[in-house]
């Protein structure tokens, strides 16, 4: 590939990926004035009710919905930071179970709302989930790393059996299983196949890995990061040339700068 087109196609992956953070930053703040109006109102509404209970009892209601306001505003503006800055502020070490437990099921709602897809409003979550592990700024001894892959990569017409054990992979090279197998032995962590969701979550289990370097379309790979919390799970997109769950495809580069930011060197 000429240098051009090089330079060219990183422009167009980096403003891809501005234009996720940007719609993510959009519903983190969308969401959290929503829900800071609801608040307000479920005090407003019954105020004059609870004054004819004790007249101290709608200011009681007052400061837990006050709380519940500078709660959302904190969480909402640390994790807004957080993704600008690419570094932890203003106390946001739980942020990330935050923006998994609270903000995307808020956000995807209020996305469908506004016409959003599905599908963008994940790979804009998955995004920022990436960003936000790569701010805790750690690395990870080799054995506690998981390279958790999805079966479709494997290529159709391939007849071995890799879900309960990937070294019956023969290395044709005609998938990304062998590069993948390559990788896992230079870098010396694990690496798995998963057919679904329930044997990826046996594998976890059994695993019991810090770090989890997952493989997957935006539907698994935003459901996993929720399932697996709080082991913190980098996602990377597969390609999908043949549509979806067939001969898939990852970029093998991208798997081994991952490894490069994670993997502790002995
Ligand atoms: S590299 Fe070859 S043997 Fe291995 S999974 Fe792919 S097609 Fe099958």
């Amino acid at each position: 590939m000429s240098e051009k087109k090089e330079i060219f196609l990183e422009k167009e992956i980096e403003s891809s990926f501005v234009a996720r953070k940007r719609l993510f930053i959009g519903l983190i703040t969308t969401t959290s004035i929503l829900v800071c109006l609801i608040l307000l109102l479920l005090w407003l509404v019954p105020f004059v009710g609870l004054q004819n209970i004790h007249p101290a009892a709608p200011w009681v209601l007052g400061g837990i919905i006050v709380s519940g306001i500078l709660f959302v505003a904190w969480a909402s503006l640390s994790l807004v930071m957080n993704i600008l800055l690419k570094r932890q502020v203003l106390f946001s070490g739980k942020i990330r179970g935050l923006s998994i437990r609270l903000f995307l099921p808020l956000m995807t709602i209020i996305g469908r709302m506004f016409g959003i897809p599905k599908q963008k409003i994940r790979s804009s979550f998955i995004k920022v989930n990436n960003e936000l592990v790569l701010s805790e700024n750690r690395k990870y001894s080799p054995d506690k790393v998981l390279m958790l892959m999805p079966h479709c990569l494997q290529k159709s017409i391939c007849s071995r059996r890799l879900t309960y054990n990937v070294n019956n992979c023969k290395r044709c090279g005609e998938c990304a299983i062998s590069g993948l197998l390559e990788l896992s032995e230079e870098f010396g962590v694990h690496l798995a196949i998963a057919t679904g969701g329930t044997i990826a979550r046996r594998i976890v289990v059994n695993l019991r890995p810090k770090i989890i370097l997952a493989v997957a379309c935006e539907r698994d790979l935003s459901s996993g990061i929720q399932d697996t919390y709080p082991i913190p799970v980098y996602g990377v997109l597969n390609d999908r040339p043949m549509g979806p769950c067939l001969d898939t495809q990852v970029a093998l580069d991208h798997v081994r700068r991952a490894l490069e930011l994670f993997v502790q060197k002995n």
